[in-house]
């Protein structure tokens, strides 16, 4: 089976193939960095992370650009009322996503902009938007002129031709009632940033520089552009508008919307008290690989309801996984070969593909892989496996995870090097650090790091192969107390933490 998406400008599943050989020119919609980001925006990024690990998985070579969003009507807001400047107040921000994309292994695209970084070329923009008829001036602001462009509401599949010419939305962010022209550039107001552009001193509109900053690095004509489907109207409708009015031609080709995160069945809301960025998640003790997992769980058209129940069996799914990887690599199996069962490894690896070919079915990838593992337990269970058969149950595993990557074992490594987790002796200064700083700082407390366990582990192996028994125990318990659980498999003792 071919790879097949469903593009949101024609509302069908489309066999997908890029414009040039197997080169993907691909563009996200990314953060405004005004304040930490939530799991509804991680849900979207983490829909992409799929998106291009699947695309390279496939061969293709992929060029992603994404943005950063650093001027907009929140960013100066919020840097207003922290009294600092929009870049360094920004800045923050950015950092903060670049090590929430860590946690959560979301590889980084090829090339990441910001906004401010291209004021020029956006001025140009609309400057050929001008010369062409399409944008007009009014009192310092330039308009884009919607009457102008026939097909505007073509993405979002709204008939706009009612709507009264010259009526004009200021505003980034509005409703489909309110669609009217557009602002591309808005004049200086007092006390904000501006640029001093031959449109005169302001900052762009927002839509502005997606249009800009994707055609600049992927040619006017592209592949792939995707964001979560509240961005379907205005910003990308707009984007539409702006670009093909400028170029004349096709701007996008493969439009991709992920559904929206809800939680507990209702929205995300600061007022609800339902509202979690990712370090309020970590911050309760929650693993990055059981977030993304959980966020990549359910494929990117549907509605993701997020609960406790679900992460916390996202949680023990991971674990299932890993254990089981764990078996195979570790284990003792009889010399030879079971055919039959690397045949079913093989299987597995196709049903993996064909469940993501269908536009990122990934609810039946997961599916192929827990089918793989129950039979390989099985047969492992009743002496069927065969050391000969490792190889192709821990091939398809490894393909798997070169899309998911949640089979390492790394969020304890990579809290620790972001300061989200301080040893034993730290702990007075975690209390302090909670109390000032929120969540923001130390999260998680570790008795004993990893390097201590392990000794106590072999300790305790020295103990029981001397039936030394109620030492083994003893200092199994110790383990527990400082919160290490031990499980003892066929393979051997591992551990992890509660
Ligand atoms: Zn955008």
């Amino acid at each position: 089976m071919a790879l097949r998406f469903h593009n949101t400008l024609t509302g069908d599943l489309e066999d997908f193939r890029p414009l040039e050989d197997n080169k993907v020119r691909m563009y996200t919609c990314g953060l405004t960095v005004y304040d930490y980001a939530h799991i509804g925006n991680y849900r979207t990024f983490v829909f992409q992370d799929i998106l291009r690990r699947y695309l390279k998985y496939r061969g293709f070579e992929v060029l992603h650009v994404m943005n950063l969003t650093d001027v907009d009507d929140n960013t100066i807001r919020a840097s207003q009322a922290a009294g600092i400047s929009l870049r360094d107040y920004t800045n923050k921000f950015i950092e903060a996503h670049e090590v929430d994309r860590e946690l959560l292994s979301l590889e980084n695209p090829e090339i990441v902009v910001r906004a401010t970084d291209h004021i020029d070329d956006m001025v140009k923009l609309i400057q050929t938007l001008e010369e062409k008829g399409f944008a007009y001036r009014s009192e310092g602001s330039v308009y884009f002129r919607v009457e102008a462009f026939k097909p505007y509401g073509k993405l979002a599949k709204i008939d706009f031709s009612g709507i009264r010419a010259g009526a004009r939305v200021d505003s980034d962010k509005y409703d489909k009632a309110d669609a009217r022209d557009f602002v591309l550039w808005k004049a200086a107001k007092e006390g904000e940033p501006f640029w001093d552009t031959p449109l005169g001193r302001g900052r762009p509109g927002w839509h502005i520089e997606c249009s800009v900053m994707s055609m600049k690095y992927l040619g006017e004509t592209f592949d792939i552009h995707s964001g979560g489907s509240d961005l379907v109207f205005p910003h990308h409708e707009n984007e539409i508008a702006q670009s093909e009015a400028a170029t004349g031609k096709p701007f996008v080709r493969f439009w991709l919307h992920a559904e929206h995160l809800i939680v507990n069945g209702e929205k995300m809301s600061k007022s609800l008290g339902n509202f979690f960025t990712l370090r309020d998640l970590i911050a309760m003790g929650h693993k990055p690989t059981a977030i993304r997992y959980l966020l990549a769980s359910v494929p990117f058209r549907k509605q993701l309801n997020f609960t406790f129940d679900g992460l916390h069996q996202a949680q023990q799914s991971v674990d299932r996984l890993r254990n089981f990887r764990f078996r195979l690599t570790q284990g003792k199996f009889p010399a030879g070969e079971n055919k039959e069962l690397q045949a079913k490894a093989e299987a597995a690896r196709r049903a993996f593909e064909e469940a993501l070919d269908d536009n990122l079915n990934t609810a039946e990838g997961l599916a192929a892989l827990f089918d793989l593992v129950r039979d390989g337990n099985t047969a492992m269970d009743r002496g069927k496996f065969r050391d000969g058969d490792r190889g192709a149950f821990l091939d398809t595993m490894e393909r798997w995870d070169r899309v998911f990557a949640v089979l390492d074992d790394n969020d304890r490594a990579k809290l620790r090097r972001f300061g989200f987790v301080k040893s034993g002796e730290e702990r007075e200064a975690r209390a302090a650090a909670v109390v000032g700083n929120g969540y923001t700082s130390t999260v998680l407390v570790e008795a004993l790091n990893d390097e201590e366990i392990e000794k106590h582990i072999s300790e305790r192996n020295a103990a029981r192969r001397s039936r030394d028994f109620a030492r083994a125990d003893k200092i199994r318990d110790e383990l527990l107390d400082a919160g290490v659980i031990l499980e003892d498999t066929k393979a051997g003792t591992r551990w992890k933490r509660k």
